[in-house]
């Protein structure tokens, strides 16, 4: 009986502890090593490996990014060709250093906000249709096939960003539809990318900009302004999609995800009004309230 209860209490404390820690799966490494291991066997014995040791212990992961077994197992058939390349990739970049960067960042994150960062993170040779992104809210994925993910520094200087909305997720409860969640939220992201960093990037390089794009948006700060005016409490999914996404732009002079500047403009102004800690306020009050005490 005593065994059964430590048992017990081990299991409760392991699950306990998994919910508030992030946790990193290196699909990467798995791919890496059956794919070389296989890639001389017939189709029938590589199916069944693939799905067996590829497809099946990450199934949600794949059915969220590439889709079913099928499609999964057809994919990585059409791509034996890649293995050297991705090989070589991994020596400049993989998923044993970003995990190790994920713990890093996370505790460095935690002495900085007071927050864990609860949440799982994917690592996977794939299609290439993000370089790292959120699959829905149920994890994130660092595609190292994408032409964007060349080293280990490159993802460790959006990781703060990223961790700011991981962290974001359990501690902002408000539910807001309107155009003003993403530009807070995004704006958020930036801010503390560059309170993490200090001064060792530029804020062009925390906006995802170049530096001719931030200044085209510093000339036509009055037009941003006219624009998020009119639609700040949008729920018009393409006044959204213009704020967030990096391929839509308000206009040919402006970059794309117009609403990260915005909110990290926004983010600016409530700190400068608020005091130098009243940043912390971001991760539990509303966006709506942000804004309103901001004066922006
Ligand atoms: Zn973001």
């Amino acid at each position: 009986m005593k065994k059964l209860i430590s048992i017990l209490s081990l299991l409760v404390f392991g699950v306990f502890f998994a919910q508030n820690k992030i946790n990193a799966v290196d699909v990467s490494s798995v791919q890496l090593r059956i794919m070389q291991k296989y890639r001389n066997s017939d189709s029938i014995q590589k199916k069944k490996i693939y799905s067996d040791s590829i497809y099946s212990p990450y199934q949600k992961l794949w059915n969220g990014y590439l889709g079913n077994s099928d499609k999964v197992i057809k994919w990585h058939n059409e791509n034996e060709s890649q293995i050297k390349a991705w090989q070589q990739k991994s020596e400049k970049i993989n998923g044993k250093q970003i995990s190790s960067s994920l713990q890093k960042f996370s505790k460095e994150m935690k002495k900085l906000t007071g927050y864990d960062t609860k949440g799982t993170w994917y690592i996977l040779f794939g299609p290439a249709w993000t370089d790292l992104g959120g699959l829905g809210k149920y994890a994130m994925v660092i595609d190292l096939s994408h032409e964007n993910n060349t080293s280990i520094e490159k993802v460790e200087l959006i990781l703060p960003h990223e961790i700011t909305h991981q962290i974001m997720m359990t501690t902002n409860k408000h539910i807001d539809k309107t155009a003003l969640e993403p530009i807070i939220g995004e704006g958020f992201a930036v801010w503390m990318n560059q309170k993490y960093w200090k001064k060792k990037y530029s804020l062009a390089q925390h906006l995802g900009y170049t530096d001719s794009e931030l200044k085209a948006c510093e000339q036509n700060l009055q037009n941003i302004k006219d624009f998020f005016e009119k639609n700040k409490f949008s729920e018009d999914k393409d006044i959204i999609d213009i704020l967030r996404s990096r391929e839509t732009k308000l206009n040919e002079k402006l970059p794309g995800a117009i609403g990260y500047y915005i909110g990290y403009k926004i983010i600016e102004q409530y700190v400068l009004k608020n005091g130098k800690d009243s940043w912390k306020d971001v991760f539990t009050k509303s966006p709506r309230e942000i804004y309103e005490k901001s004066g922006f």
